[in-house]
């Protein structure tokens, strides 16, 4: 197969969802397709139950699912399919947030009944500032749920989304009888009472079709018809080019956990999802079809096992072939490496391979030389851009409980920093250690690693802190700046890449900030123009 065709076949994506709406079910279901797996309940659910936030096993058990699932690649039609796990747990959003770098579109599950909730929101926001098309598919039709036109609704208003629906659902919950297809003009009906199955599809070009009473009835056939009317009235036709530049979001119906609309979703998903998409580097932008390699380091994962330290760093590739034993420049420490044992994912397993092509993940046994965002080519100088850290939400300060420990202690932050577990700020004043993170679960999760993984014990103090913002002074050496250093001394920390950073205690003092010294610009996020 030729290289142009390898990429053109490739389709990596990521589903995103809140918690619950079924995105777990959806990816087995979609691995079912694929003949990736023979059995249901093959692909674990990783996410973090509530009430298990001091359960350490739980979080290691987590932890190891991760790994496994993290990448799960399958054969459909020809098509390489790669999906990228991102967590919902709101606590591991970061995480989700950089896997989306690493995406070429997204499918976004919705819970018919509960409609857009906020960890959706969330994650549809950070798609839309990337221009990365969208697929919408409402799940559990076979429930009772909300009207699919609020919803429709819904999605547009509080999602910021322009839909053009692509299904459309022949009643709901009890009296969900199956689903008209407009995309592939046909329907699917729903067997009897039990609902488990698709009884059978009928390719139905013309829904005006006297035909549609004998099938669905005549109540339901009149619904349907007005209800196609409606569609084409207010939504607009689905158009590629729209879709494909963000602009427009096809939705499908069905119900993941019935195999119910499934098909239709992946067989118009390969249809219409892109392929590898070029990237933008500090430098230039980066085509796919480029022969010399590129990628970007978009996740780390400690392992597992105390007894081997090493990492592994999951690379998506940009451009080129990843080969076995091929010497990479590693862009940020300027160094070259050859990686003997590069494993490629497929299915829920890992296996080493020796060629890896554009969208394709591999991962990288690592001893500590990668970071989140580091850029490998053949030689060039290239850094990807669009890994920014976002503001935390919880701050503490971080002490060392063991003295004799400290080096170690030093080490496991530096290492847990660099995996994005959280981030770490240092304050000018005294040099005082805080640690920043999304969610509360983080800081027992660093504290149990340190001690297991790196011998090392830390206490946490409280330091109240609202928000961190990177500050960006439009002149370094004005007055203006100086004094702003000078009186806001106590609340100004380094990050890790050493960029100057704002540690607002409340959202007045924010304000404030911001009113007195106006040449100089808080972001809530470590990139900006
Ligand atoms: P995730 O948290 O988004 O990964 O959600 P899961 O896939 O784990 O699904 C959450 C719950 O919803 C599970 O109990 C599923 O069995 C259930 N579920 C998923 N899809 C459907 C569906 O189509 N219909 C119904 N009734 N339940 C579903």
């Amino acid at each position: 197969m030729s290289f142009k065709t390898e990429i053109e076949r490739r389709r990596t994506f990521g589903i995103i969802s809140h918690p619950d709406a079924g995105k777990t079910t959806l990816t087995e279901k979609l691995l079912l397709f694929g003949g990736a797996i023979q059995e249901a309940g093959a692909v674990k659910n990783n996410k973090i139950k509530k009430g298990a936030t001091s359960d350490f096993m739980e979080i290691e058990r987590q932890r190891g699912i991760s790994v496994a699932t993290s990448v799960l690649a399958f054969l459909y039609k020809d098509k390489k399919i790669n999906i990228l796990d991102t967590p919902g747990h709101k606590d591991f959003a970061e995480d989700t947030f950089r896997t989306l770098t690493a995406v070429d579109s997204v499918i976004v599950v919705i819970d018919v009944a509960k409609g857009v909730e906020e960890q959706t929101e969330k994650l549809v926001e950070v798609c839309r500032m990337r221009n990365i098309p969208m697929i919408v598919f409402i799940n559990k039709l076979d429930r009772e749920g909300k009207d699919a036109f609020d919803l429709l609704d819904e999605v547009e208003q509080k999602l910021g989304l322009s839909v053009s629906p692509l299904s459309f659902p022949i009643g709901m919950g009890y009296d969900f009888k199956g689903i008209y297809n407009i995309y592939e003009k046909n329907i699917n009906l729903f067997s009897g009472d039990s609902k488990k199955n698709i009884e059978e599809t009928i390719a139905f070009d013309d829904i005006d079709s006297p035909e549609l009473e004998n099938i669905i009835g005549t109540k339901a056939a009149a619904d349907l018809r007005d209800n196609i009317e409606l569609v084409k009235g207010v939504y607009p036709d689905f158009d590629k080019e729209s879709y494909l530049a963000a602009k427009q979001q096809p939705v499908f119906f069905g119900s993941a956990l019935n195999n119910f609309g499934v098909r239709e979703l992946l067989d118009c998903f390969i249809d219409i999802a892109p392929s590898p998409r070029a990237k933008a580097a500090e430098e230039r932008t980066v085509q796919a079809n480029e022969t010399a390699l590129t990628g970007f380091v978009f996740k780390i994962h400690a392992n597992m096992d105390p007894k081997h330290r090493d990492r592994l760093a999951f690379i998506k590739i940009v451009s080129g072939t990843f080969e076995r034993n091929k010497p990479y420049l590693h862009v940020r420490q300027g160094k070259k490496f050859k990686f003997s044992s590069p494993n490629a994912f497929f299915a829920e397993k890992k296996e080493i391979v020796d060629i890896s092509y554009p969208g394709d993940i591999v991962g990288l046994h690592d001893t500590g030389n990668f970071k989140i965002g580091d850029t490998l080519t053949e030689g060039e100088i290239l850094n990807y851009k669009g890994i920014p850290s976002f503001s935390p939400e919880h701050f503490r300060y971080i002490n060392n409980a063991d003295p004799l420990k400290s080096k170690q202690l030093y080490k496991g932050i530096d290492q847990l920093m660099d995996e994005g577990v959280a981030q770490l700020f240092t304050l000018e004043m005294n040099g005082r250690k805080v640690i920043g993170t999304v969610g509360a679960l983080q800081f027992e999760v660093i504290q149990y690693r340190l001690e297991h993984e790196y011998g090392a014990k830390c206490t946490y103090e409280n330091f109240p802190v609202y928000k961190a913002c990177w500050v960006q002074a439009k002149d370094k050496n004005s007055e203006e700046f100086k004094e702003f250093k000078r009186v806001k001394q106590k609340f100004l920390a380094m990050d890790k890449r050493k960029q100057l950073v704002f540690l607002a205690d409340s959202q007045f003092s924010l304000q404030m900030t911001q009113q007195k010294y106006p040449n100089v610009t808080l972001h809530f996020t470590s990139e900006f123009e």
